[in-house]
């Protein structure tokens, strides 16, 4: 095995911008076809106007979008700015990804969860679903992470696991401990998520909340234990409310009703928990101390 600690930093986030553009390529086809319920895997990519294929010399990704100058070869009908941006937002995320983990065996897979979550935001974006064929899977590797993490980098990567080692749960094994956090955050990610939608159909008498947000949310809260999940959520609901401000206040007519895909939000709120929450809530709970 080479020493990759030996590869200098700067490297290592080249080397994690260009993995996530060519992850980011890929996280475009679930984007585009998991709403169709079609395969991810066959057929090749084909342009969405004329069905022509993409040979692999014009999928490249960003550069072929700028080297086509944004037209199809084959019909030069106009390629949506989704395609690059989802792949310079891959590469933005997996380099923040490898700046706060480091070299670390749990690398992968918070590289993994990233790109779970920035499929569901683009995918909640368009179509205002949250799929369960990401979901489910995205619910059952939060818990396989939870068991073989600690394994490999020892019980500091998740938030929850230093304190619930200790206390009550002090001596019982490692996974069963990192499981019962698992469980925690769930609980508390999509019991939130579900209550909020339940008082919001009491008070209005409309279904406001799919329940695409609270299977993502128990995806999220397993994944991060529960002080994460509760930032995850305080951000969620901040920048939707300011954003639905700012809309409600350009539109003319106030009482028209407005939906926004609130899941966009949450998935803002779990990358900036994934990346820059430890201090914050460290922080925060520093003030009651
Ligand atoms: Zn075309």
């Amino acid at each position: 095995m080479p020493d990759l600690s030996l590869v200098p930093p700067a490297l290592g986030y080249v080397i994690a911008g260009v993995f996530g553009a060519i992850i980011g390529s890929f996280l475009n086809v679930v984007i585009h076809r998991v709403p169709l319920e079609e395969s991810i895997v066959f057929p090749n990519s084909r342009c969405p106007s004329c069905g022509g294929v993409i040979p692999f010399y014009d999928n490249i990704p960003v550069l072929s979008y700028a080297m086509l100058g944004a037209k199809c070869r084959h019909c030069k009908e106009h390629i949506s700015f989704r395609y690059p941006a989802v792949e310079l937002l891959t590469a933005a995320l997996f380099i923040g990804v490898a700046w706060h983990d480091g070299l670390s065996a749990a690398l992968p897979f918070d590289l993994v969860f990233a790109a779970a979550l920035l499929a569901l935001v683009f995918i909640d974006a368009e179509h205002m679903i949250l799929p369960n064929v990401i979901t489910y899977p995205g619910i059952v590797f939060a818990l396989i992470a939870r068991v073989a993490i600690p394994y490999l980098t020892g019980t500091l990567h998740f938030d929850d696991l230093p304190s619930l080692s200790q206390g009550a749960l002090a001596g019982m094994p490692v996974w069963v401990v990192s499981l019962i956090g698992a469980v925690t955050g769930a609980l508390i990610g999509g019991g939130s998520l579900w209550l909020m939608g339940w008082t919001w159909e009491k008070l209005r008498g409309i279904e406001a909340m799919g329940l695409g947000d609270v299977k993502m949310m128990f995806m999220v809260g397993a994944y991060l234990g529960w002080r994460l999940t509760i930032l995850t959520i305080f951000v969620g609901v901040l920048s939707c409310s300011v954003i639905w401000i700012l809309l409600m206040a350009r539109q003319r007519e106030k009482n028209m009703q407005m939906l926004l895909p609130f899941g966009v939000f949450l998935g803002l709120g779990a990358v900036a928990a994934l990346l820059f929450g430890v201090p914050l809530v460290e922080w925060y709970a520093g003030q009651f101390r």
